[in-house]
């Protein structure tokens, strides 16, 4: 990858601009004057500007992720801010949420401040996610309205449910005086138990302990219900059970401040994957059957399901080479997340182009309350380019992570990041 400072005039020319929030997808130029949307379609830029050949490429608002894991503090072997910057700009992404469930977990305003801080140095935005208990023990609320001063944009136990209902309430009801979503990794421990994947023909042919995916929906169902009770925003990450998604079509109907969010390994993978025992594959919750799966992508069609996220969790190839009973849950996503969700949304499922784009770009944004409108006259260039029809082979190159656990390494990708243009910089990607 190459990164250069962006030039004072720089021009996108002949490519088709897609723009998410008012459906236009034309061909057009841009011009990006001291790293602002100076013009789009009608330009007139000076002579000496630095002009980009962007024929056959679409132009769109650099990617938002709203849920990764980027390990730092305490486990910098896996992934720092730096590297995981790298991998998401490989991925088109200029903005990323991260998770707090690091050593010590991100749940004090001071834990917040340093992640703002440390972002700053970085080639994308980063924003931190709050703990909502202290040290995710699911007991005591942490100090919210202060760590949302101190940049907080949403909170998470992720990697841990809130177990106890009232902490849940309460976690609702106090975020929401502050207009911030509650994001609850939804498993149900007592079921889980210690199951590895998803219960079902595949996991008793396999011989591995597994949980039904009512381990997820009875939680989520639990969450919606609170979250109606208060009338509070919640988020639902990583939705791998068609019962989840009905359950979620109901709640939202009735309550539009549910959001929920979809992770390219759900949509791509089913449980049948798992017979070759690849612990990159051993993710919570676990990927489930096809009929899960084809009830995620239904769920992406209707709008019950409105962001990708990748849920990138880096872990170290010694712990990924453990068997799968004892290897960690996770894998990385960011850098193969296009080409996958391109592949079967649009290309395999006939879902528009438009339409995921806004998973990537304006619904996750949206979600948070964010700016989304990236194409305003004068609004601080956040830029991806990309090339929607070509077919490529996923290799260990293309991972810029400094953990290696993909099981798309081998994968047929439909969909490339060509470079993006974020905090003044170009990158492109190689
Ligand atoms: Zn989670
Ligand atoms: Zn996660």
């Amino acid at each position: 990858m190459k990164i250069s400072k962006l030039n004072k005039n720089t021009v996108l020319k002949g490519g088709i601009i897609l723009d998410p929030i008012n459906n236009i997808e034309k061909k057009g130029d841009l011009y990006i004057k001291d790293g602002k949307i100076n013009s789009l379609f009608k330009i007139d830029p000076p002579k000496e500007a630095n002009v980009i050949d962007c024929k056959g490429l679409i132009i769109t608002h650099g990617f938002m992720d709203m849920h990764v894991h980027f390990r730092e503090p305490g486990r910098e072997d896996k992934e720092t801010l730096n590297s995981g910057s790298m991998a998401a700009l490989k991925g088109g992404f200029t903005r990323v949420c991260v998770m707090p469930n690091t050593q010590p977990p991100l749940d004090s305003p001071e834990s917040m401040r340093y992640i703002i801080d440390r972002s700053e140095e970085c080639p994308i935005h980063i924003h931190p996610i709050g703990s909502i208990s202290k040290g995710q023990e699911g007991k005591e609320l942490t100090e919210m309205g202060e760590m949302i001063a101190e940049g907080a944009v949403a909170f998470s136990d992720d990697g841990l449910p809130v177990e106890n209902s009232r902490i849940m309430r309460r976690a609702l009801e106090y975020s929401n005086m502050f207009g911030v979503p509650i994001i609850n990794h939804a498993e149900d421990l007592c079921l889980k138990d210690d199951g590895v994947m998803h219960e079902g023909v595949v996991s008793t042919q396999l011989g591995l302990k597994s949980s039904p995916g009512i381990t997820e929906s009875n939680m989520i169902h639990r969450d919606l219900e609170l979250a109606d009770l208060t009338q509070s925003r919640l988020h639902v990450p990583h939705v791998s059970s068609s019962r989840s998604v009905e359950h979620i079509n109901v709640m939202k109907n009735k309550n539009n401040n549910i959001t929920a969010e979809v992770s390219p390994h759900h949509l791509f993978f089913t449980d049948e994957d798992l017979t070759g025992f690849d612990t990159n594959l051993k993710v919570a919750p676990p990927i489930r059957s096809n009929s899960d799966r084809k009830a995620l992508i239904k769920g992406v069609k209707d709008g019950t399901i409105n962001c990708i996220a990748t849920d990138h969790a880096p872990h170290t190839s010694e712990e990924k080479e453990k068997t799968f009973d004892l290897a960690p849950f996770g894998m990385i996503g960011l850098e193969s997340c296009f080409g996958v969700v391109n592949k079967v949304l649009v290309k395999e499922n006939k879902i528009k182009l438009n339409k995921l784009i806004q998973l990537l770009t304006c619904n996750p944004r949206k979600n948070l309350g964010f700016d989304y409108d990236l194409f305003k006259i004068g609004t601080q260039a956040e830029i991806t380019v990309l090339d929607p029809n070509v077919k490529w082979t996923f290799t260990k190159h293309d991972i810029f992570s400094k953990s290696k656990n993909s099981p798309f390494v081998g994968k047929e990708m439909n969909g490339k990041i060509i470079f993006t243009i974020v905090k003044g910089y170009l990158s492109e990607i190689k």
